[in-house]
C-alpha cells in the first residue's frame, strides 16, 4: 500500500486526464462539435476544485491580511494600456515554421533548435519571426483602425492603472498590495499539457508596491510565503521547488524572478512566477498617461513611485497541479469482501477537496430517506456535499474516493433506532460512529484544518 501521492510517473498524466472527464472535472470545450482546441470546460467537479483553489488563495493573500485589497479589473482593455506596459511591443514569443510539415513551434521550447520534433528533419526551419500573443477585437459596430480593443493577457495591469484609485480610496499604504482574479487571454504558439497552458485560462496575481530601499526584503518575504502556500495545502516537498532565473531569462520588466515549480509527469515546469518589476510598471503608467503614480509620505516628507513585488500565479494550472499530487493508487481488500482490488483516491487537502462531505443512505428504502436528508440538511449550510443513494455502498465510497471527498456519512438502518451514523475516512478508511446531534461539530473538527 502507497503512503504518499504518486509522484511524477510517466503513466500519471493520461490516469489524471482520463479521471477528470470521467467525473466531471474538466471537458473539453464544444465536445459535441469535436472539440475546438485547446479549451476546456470545468464540470461539476472542476468548478468546486478551480473555486477552493481560488478561495485558498484569496483567504490567504486578502481574508488573512490587513495590507492587501482586492480588485476585479475589466478584461477588454485600450490599447494604451498595452502600449504603456510594453505589451504591443515585447509580449511576443519567437515563432518557427517547418517548411517540410508545416507544424509550427516556439522556438525557446524545442529542445535541439535546428531538429523539427513532428516530422524529425533538421534545417527545415523558417527564420524565426517575433509573434505577438496579445487577442484582439474591436469594440463597438465598427471594425478596423482605431477601434482596436485587447482581451488582457494577464490581469497584472489592472493593478497598476487603478493604483492611484486605490491608493485615494483605500487608506492603504506602502507596503500595501492589490490581488485580483481573473481570466486572462493568450494566443499560444503551442497550447497543450491538458490544462496547463491554454488559450484562456485564470490567473492569481498580486502587486505588492514598497519602499524601493526594501524591495529585496519583500521579494524574499514573498518567494517564502508564496512556496509556504502550496505546501500549507498538502503539496508534497518532493514536487515543489524554488527556482531562482538567470540573468538572461528575466522579462523586459524584472531584475530578478523566482517560480515555484511543481514536479508534473514531464519534469520540473512553473506554477508561480514571484517577480521584483522595480518601479517599471507605474513609471510607465504615468509617463503615457500624464497622472502622477508616487506616494508622498508625510513622515518622511518625501515623494517617491513605489517599487513593486508580483507574485503571479495560474489558478487553472495550479488545480491542474493539485490534480496530479493528490491522485494516488493502492492495493485493497475490497471493503467487507475480503478481495483485493486497486483503489483510486484523490487525497486532496480539505480545503482544496470539491466535496467535503457525502451522504449516503445505506439504501434506496423509503425509511431512510428521511433521516438520510435530515442530515444532508444539516451538513449542507457548512460544507459542499454530494448525496448519492443508488448502487452498493462499496462502489459508492470507491466513487468518493475518485472525487477526492474527505468524509463520508453513512445513514443505515441502526440510525433508526440510535440516531447515529457512519463516518468513513477516506485515507485510512476507518468508520466511526457519530451521534446526529453532535454530528456538525464532529465534522468541524476533521474539515477545518489550516
Ligand atoms: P510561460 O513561461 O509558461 O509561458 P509565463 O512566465 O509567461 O509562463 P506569467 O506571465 O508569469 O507566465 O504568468 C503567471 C502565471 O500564469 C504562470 O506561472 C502560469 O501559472 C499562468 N499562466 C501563464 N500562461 C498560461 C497559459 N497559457 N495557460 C495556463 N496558465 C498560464
Amino acid at each position: 500500500m502507497s503512503t504518499e501521492p504518486a509522484a511524477a510517473q510517466p503513466d500519471l498524466f493520461d490516469k489524471v486526464v482520463n479521471l477528470c472527464k470521467r467525473r466531471g472535472f474538466v471537458y473539453p470545450s464544444a465536445e459535441i462539435y469535436g472539440g475546438f482546441r485547446s479549451t476546456y470546460d470545468y464540470g461539476p467537479l472542476g468548478v468546486l476544485l478551480l473555486r477552493n483553489v481560488k478561495d485558498a488563495w484569496w483567504r490567504s493573500m486578502v481574508q488573512l491580511r490587513h495590507d492587501i485589497v482586492g480588485l476585479d479589473a475589466a478584461i477588454l482593455s485600450p490599447p494604451a494600456v498595452w502600449e504603456a506596459s510594453g505589451h504591443l511591443q515585447n509580449f511576443t514569443d519567437p515563432l518557427v515554421d517547418c517548411r517540410n510539415c508545416r507544424e509550427r513551434f516556439r522556438l525557446d521550447q524545442l529542445d535541439d533548435p535546428d531538429l523539427c520534433p513532428a516530422c524529425g528533419r533538421r534545417g527545415t526551419f523558417t527564420e524565426a519571426r517575433q509573434f505577438n500573443l496579445m487577442f484582439m477585437t474591436y469594440a463597438g459596430p465598427v471594425e478596423g483602425a482605431g477601434h482596436e480593443v485587447y482581451l488582457r493577457p494577464e490581469t497584472a495591469q489592472g493593478m497598476f492603472v487603478n493604483f492611484k484609485n486605490v491608493l485615494e480610496t483605500s487608506r492603504k499604504r506602502p507596503p500595501f498590495g492589490i490581488a485580483q482574479i481573473g481570466k486572462s487571454f493568450r494566443n499560444e504558439i503551442t497550447p497543450g499539457n491538458f490544462v496547463f497552458r491554454t488559450r484562456e485560462f485564470e490567473q492569481m496575481e498580486m502587486e505588492f508596491f514598497v519602499p524601493p530601499a526594501d524591495t529585496q526584503h519583500w521579494y524574499e518575504y514573498w518567494c517564502d510565503e508564496r512556496l509556504g502556500w502550496y505546501r500549507s495545502l498538502g503539496m508534497p516537498d518532493h514536487l515543489l521547488r524554488l527556482r531562482r532565473h538567470d540573468a538572461e531569462e528575466l522579462s523586459h520588466y524584472s531584475s530578478a524572478t523566482s517560480d515555484v515549480e511543481f514536479l508534473f509527469p514531464w519534469g520540473w515546469d512553473e506554477l508561480e512566477g514571484i517577480a521584483n518589476r522595480g518601479d517599471y510598471d507605474l513609471t510607465q503608467h504615468a509617463k503615457h498617461s500624464g497622472e502622477r503614480l508616487e506616494f508622498f509620505d508625510q513622515a518622511a516628507n518625501e515623494r517617491y513611485t513605489p517599487h513593486v513585488i508580483e507574485p503571479a500565479a495560474g489558478a487553472t494550472r495550479t488545480a491542474m497541479a493539485f490534480l496530479m499530487a493528490a491522485y494516488d493508487e493502492e492495493e485493497v481488500e475490497r471493503e467487507g469482501q475480503g478481495k483485493g482490488e486497486t483503489r483510486v483516491v484523490l487525497r486532496f487537502h480539505p480545503r482544496i477537496a470539491p466535496y467535503k462531505v457525502a451522504v449516503l443512505p445505506l439504501s434506496k428504502k423509503a425509511e431512510l430517506q428521511e433521516p438520510a436528508r435530515e442530515v444532508l440538511s444539516l451538513v449542507q449550510p457548512h460544507w459542499m456535499c454530494d448525496y448519492d443513494e443508488t448502487q452498493a455502498i462499496g462502489r459508492r465510497y470507491r466513487r468518493q474516493d475518485e472525487l477526492g471527498t474527505p468524509l463520508c456519512v453513512t445513514v443505515d438502518f441502526e440510525t433508526l433506532d440510535d440516531r447515529a451514523v457512519t463516518i468513513r475516512d477516506r485515507d485510512t478508511m476507518a468508520q466511526d460512529r457519530v451521534p446526529i446531534d453532535g454530528l456538525v461539530e464532529h465534522l468541524r473538527a476533521r474539515l477545518d484544518v489550516d
